[in-house]
């Protein structure tokens, strides 16, 4: 498909098409593009973007691959949908082999979401099901960290950071859970135990109320693009167990190899009673979302009042969606994706290396294909939007932070064209 006339079309868009967090009186500025391929993406006067950000965290082979069209095409011919309930298909059940043979043994059994809200969402009901089944019903509340992120729902609304969420907005309306500080700790860093100390304060003030902890391992994306100490994950984790309350690791950014390993859990050797995985499990193809959790969990929501797990949504596990996701998991398992996360990993480092010397920046740090500048002042995004665009690349800033995650097949002087694009719009003009 192609815009006919791009000046209307860009008109009827800014006057009726609502866009992520955006006014619809005041819309920021939106570019029109027609085509995706490899690393880039073509705007509709013809020039080509080098992607920064993999469709938020999702098109970490990039775009238009041929082993990812090629299993679109083969489903379609099959059948795009057909409702879940009553009935089963070969590409839900080849998916559902492989996330078994992926993850750790003891998740085993999974529910097919549509979108990473809806994942986290599900999570939670399994936890208060789970808590209901196991005849403790007064354990309905989460205890959550603080500039953590878990989507836009209510449900995941409510587990976002208090301040920076939306929680004032929609006050009275969401349900109150708990939170504990947000962990100081860097992840190279030293550790020192009293990020995990007041944690634990927390934890323990609620501990017979809790159904489950949540939290995004390692990373917290979208809520500042923070990285912590794996010891931090661990010593959570351990007291979870210690005190039976479930521990629910959304994953749904940082699955699929974005921070070094295939899980961000891996850095701890932690392993949640429930998993949430979305984003990057089609490869950025089609929305598709995990929640996996063990047979123990499985089997005590089994004996809840309900004797079932109440939830269904009407595209779950969508054949299209679970075909593209097997073979994007395909296509990252037999790539050297440790090895081009690493090469990522030193490209960011070294690239973005200048940004600490320029005015304004507070902080740069790197994770696995995950670079981050942090300012001191929040970014006029509209501004920086369009330099980044004359100079051809595609980077979206947010608040304070400038952050780069490419798709994993980014070559090298592209990766450097990116780092270079960041460092030339932080540098004042002479
Ligand atoms: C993006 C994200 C979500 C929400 O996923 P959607 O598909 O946008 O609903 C939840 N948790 C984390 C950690 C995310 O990064």
């Amino acid at each position: 498909m192609h815009f006919i006339d791009t000046t209307s079309a860009l008109a009827f868009d800014r006057n009726h098409l609502w866009h992520p967090y955006t006014s619809m009186s005041q819309p920021l500025p939106v570019y029109p593009v027609v085509a995706a391929s490899g690393c880039e993406l073509q705007l509709a006067d013809g020039r080509l973007l080098v992607d920064g950000m993999s469709s938020w965290w999702a098109s970490i082979h990039g775009y238009n691959v041929a082993e990812l069209n090629a299993a679109i095409h083969e489903q379609l011919g099959q059948m795009s949908h057909v409702m879940f309930g009553g009935i089963t298909h070969p590409p839900a059940v080849a998916l559902g082999q492989r996330l078994r043979a992926l993850l750790p043994p003891a998740l085993e059994c999974i529910f097919l979401a549509d979108t990473g809200s809806v994942a986290v969402e599900v999570a939670v009901k399994m936890a208060l099901q789970y808590w209901q089944g196991a005849g403790q019903p007064q354990r309905h509340k989460l205890l959550a960290l603080r500039r953590g992120y878990h989507g836009d729902t209510c449900g995941a609304m409510a587990l976002c950071d208090p301040e920076t969420g939306m929680h004032s907005l929609f006050a009275g309306v969401l349900p109150n859970h708990y939170f504990a500080p947000a962990p100081q700790c860097r992840f190279d860093g030293p550790y020192d135990g009293s990020d995990f100390a007041a944690f634990k304060a927390e934890f323990l003030a609620h501990e017979h109320e809790l159904a489950a902890v949540i939290l995004e391992p390692i990373v917290q994306g979208a809520g500042g693009m923070r990285l912590y100490h794996p010891q931090y994950l661990a010593d959570v984790a351990a007291l979870c167990r210690d005190h039976e309350v479930l521990l629910i690791a959304d994953e749904i950014a940082t699955g699929f190899g974005r921070s070094g390993k295939l899980l961000a859990c891996d850095h701890a050797g932690v392993v949640p009673d429930i998993l949430c995985l979305g984003k990057a499990l089609t490869g950025g193809y089609l929305t598709l979302a995990a929640t996996i959790t063990s047979r123990h969990v499985a089997e005590t929501i089994s004996q809840s009042a309900a004797g079932v797990f109440m939830h269904g949504p009407t595209f779950m596990g969508n054949p299209l969606a679970c075909a593209v996701a097997c073979a994007s998991i395909d296509l990252l398992l037999a790539s050297p994706w440790q090895q081009r996360v690493a090469a990522i990993e030193a490209g960011l480092r070294a690239g973005l290396e200048p940004c600490r010397q320029l005015p304004g920046v507070a902080e740069v740090r790197v994770l696995g294909a995950i670079g981050v500048v942090e300012m001191s002042e929040p970014v006029d995004v509209a501004t920086l939007q369009r330099q980044f665009v004359e100079l051809g690349v595609w980077i979206r800033p947010f608040g304070r932070l400038i952050y780069l995650m490419p798709p994993f097949v980014i070559r090298p002087d592209q990766l450097a064209c990116l780092c270079g694009a960041v460092v030339t719009v932080l540098t004042p003009e002479a």
